[in-house]
């Protein structure tokens, strides 16, 4: 630890930091333990108290200084973490070029949980990067990764944002900020591909890691290693049969962004499409649409064969036998993928029970809401208030919702049944990209955070139907130019 005029002060008993540094028992070479990187003069903006509270710590004593770097609570490790990634199908060696892992607290509940800050500065991974982040940015991840977390979809949380009292250099100068991430860990896909490169006994070694923190039930399984891939491929379904139904779209799958935890992680450029088109892309830099919308089931399949081809030599000792049942596993992928989405279709119509009719019903519905180019979010909502759509009119849809509605009259439960199960699970709003622009706009060239906190509050419950989150309904005014996110740092 440095001594130029940082002080490393016991809060514990103020703040409530309880922390541990599990990752440091691994072998020195996945991470490197640095310095922190203070800041001019940190500030805070954004602080969930309900998660503070949730961790243990007590809103009211997390200091700035400790947000921003400048100071390490006690039991703090400073460290980043080492790992590769396949970057649009080329595998790198990467690591956090930009987050310093504080350490893992646990909660008052016995949870384990990853803080780190990110914009913390340069580390051994910075590359040619900076290791700054900018205040919009760090908003827009707090935005968009709580909303996911109230959608009840599995993510990294956000803790605090703080501005850092320095300019970064971006194609202009802006706020620098600091992020504080909250995740069940920050082991990756490509933290596997990383150790695999170091050899067998540095996979074993993570995957034991992995295996304890993650899903200690494999410890009783006579395949261990095989089974824990399968747990990974089971969450890696679920989630993205979440992300499918609701209409999120990551923007940068490369196996680097992609957890062991089953979590969503790392907020650059995803964004929640308006209109139905399962060709939608908003990254500037996904020239080919390879993490378009209807392309994330295909691609997380892709990545977790990635993690099978790291974990090979632990699945057997005889190669051709370790592919059988890395493919075999892997192969569990689509049928879990197809089971979650297709039973999280037919509650967001209000069907109980299965058909076999039900999944033409909803791929029908899907077929005509892409040629009418109807809005995701909202054809669902109407559909949820027995209000007609923007494509009630059509030939084409009356005659789905003729059969919508003969399958919904065969089922026993009664439209109020119906109508609470649609309710819970189609949101009545998304994190819509003009909102957000606008709130953050206001936010980092104003420094005006209304609009950041109203549309927090209206995030915080969003399957609430209120008149309050009416407005944010609203589709944006037509531009003429599509909406483009930027891994933009
Ligand atoms: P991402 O596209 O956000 O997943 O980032 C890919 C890699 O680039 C990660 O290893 C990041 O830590 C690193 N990185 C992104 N921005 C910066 C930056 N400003 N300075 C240093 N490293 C960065
Ligand atoms: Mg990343």
């Amino acid at each position: 630890m440095k001594g130029d005029g940082m002080t490393f002060t016991n809060r514990k008993t103020q703040a409530g930091w309880n922390l541990e540094n599990t990752y440091k028992q691994l072998s020195e070479s996945f991470y490197s333990t640095i310095d922190p990187n203070p800041v001019a003069d940190p500030e805070l903006v954004l602080l969930n108290e309900p998660l503070a509270k949730e961790l243990g710590l007590d809103p009211a004593s997390l200091s700035e200084d400790v947000l921003g770097g400048n100071e390490m609570p006690e039991g703090a490790a400073s460290i980043a973490q080492a790992y590769a990634g396949h970057q649009f199908g080329h595998l790198t060696m990467l690591g956090d070029g930009r987050a310093l892992m504080i350490g893992e607290q646990i909660t008052p509940a016995g949870k384990r949980v990853d803080v780190q800050l990110k914009g913390s500065g340069r580390t051994p991974y910075s590359r040619g990067g900076d290791g700054r982040a900018t205040l919009g940015p760090m908003l827009r991840e707090y935005i968009m990764s709580e909303a996911m977390h109230h959608l009840g979809i599995p993510t990294s949380r956000s803790l605090a944002v703080v501005t850092t009292g320095e300019q970064v250099r971006r194609e202009t100068e802006w706020p620098g900020a600091i992020l504080t991430r909250v995740a069940s860990s920050h082991l990756r896909v490509g933290t596997f591909q990383y150790a695999r490169q170091l050899g067998e006994e540095a996979v074993k070694q993570l995957a034991d890691y992995a295996i304890d923190r993650h899903f200690p039930e494999v410890n009783e399984s006579n395949d261990r290693y095989i089974t824990f891939f399968e747990k990974v491929v089971e969450r890696q379904a679920e989630l993205i049969a979440k992300w499918q139904l609701t209409g999120f779209i990551h923007g940068v799958m490369n196996t680097d962004n992609m957890t062991i935890s089953g979590e969503t992680i790392d907020y650059g450029p995803c964004a929640f499409m308006d209109t139905y088109d399962p060709k939608t892309v908003f990254s500037s830099i996904d020239t080919q649409g390879r993490y378009s919308y209807g392309n994330q089931p295909g691609i997380g399949e892709w990545n977790l064969a990635r993690l099978a081809e790291a974990l090979l030599p632990l699945f057997a000792d005889d190669q051709e036998e370790a592919v059988k049942k890395a493919e075999h596993s892997l192969s569990k992928f689509a049928k879990e993928y197809k089971k979650h989405w297709l039973s999280g279709m037919r509650s967001k119509l209000g069907l109980f029970g299965e058909e076999a009719q039900d999944e033409p019903i909803i791929e029908d519905l899907l077929g005509i809401m892409e040629k009418h180019e109807a809005d995701f979010t909202n054809t669902f909502r109407q559909l949820t208030l027995g209000n007609k759509t923007e494509m009630d009119g059509r030939v084409d849809f009356d005659q789905w919702r003729k059969q919508w509605e003969i399958r919904l009259e065969r089922q026993q439960q009664s439209e109020q049944e119906i109508e609470k199960l649609m309710r819970r699970s189609n949101p009545s709003i998304i994190p819509r990209n003009h909102r957000v622009e606008e709130a953050l706009e206001a936010a980092v060239s104003k420094e005006d955070m209304k609009g950041v906190r109203e549309l927090l509050a209206v995030l915080a419950d969003p399957y609430a139907y209120t008149p309050e989150q009416e407005p944010y309904t609203k589709l944006p005014e037509p531009t003429g130019t599509p909406y483009r996110t930027f891994c933009g740092t």
